[in-house]
């Protein structure tokens, strides 16, 4: 049950990203330039871990920073980069994609200046239960 070395935390050079204060949880990530639609941001940072491992670190926190790659794996990005402060959106702006236990961060549409960049946790497994707090017209309430 070794744990398995650390995933490269690779950002886009040219894109500059902040976390700051969110209305929607804690602290959020921001774009603080215009971000082109279909654009990969970069890779989430952090530790693959045993996802009964994993999940059994996570009780009982605030906040959630794990994402399930597979049956076996999580990331575990706690100590990741700028990215762990993606929040949760119902209508969100960005998403995930798993590559070979890595997770890629790609804009959805076109992002304004100063916008919060968030994803659809649901889309990727996620255990649920955490009220929603995204306040898009079509919030699910819950995620
Ligand atoms: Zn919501």
């Amino acid at each position: 049950m070794g744990r398995a070395p650390a995933t490269v935390a690779a950002m886009s050079a040219s894109l500059r990203l902040k976390a700051a204060r969110s209305p929607i949880h804690g602290r959020g990530l921001f774009a603080v330039d215009a971000v082109p639609r279909r654009m990969k941001l970069g890779e989430l940072g952090g530790v693959l871990r045993r996802l009964a491992e994993a999940r059994a670190a996570m009780r009982g926190r605030r906040r959630i920073h794990l994402v399930e790659l597979d049956r076996r794996w999580g990331l575990d990005c706690t100590r990741g980069n700028l990215f762990r402060h993606l929040n949760h959106s119902c209508a969100a702006n960005c998403y995930l994609r798993v590559v070979a236990r890595r997770v890629e961060i790609y804009s959805r549409g076109a992002i304004p200046a100063g916008a919060e960049l968030t994803v659809d946790y649901r889309a990727t497994p996620h255990p649920g239960g955490m009220a929603c707090r995204c306040g898009a017209p079509r919030c699910r309430g819950r995620l």
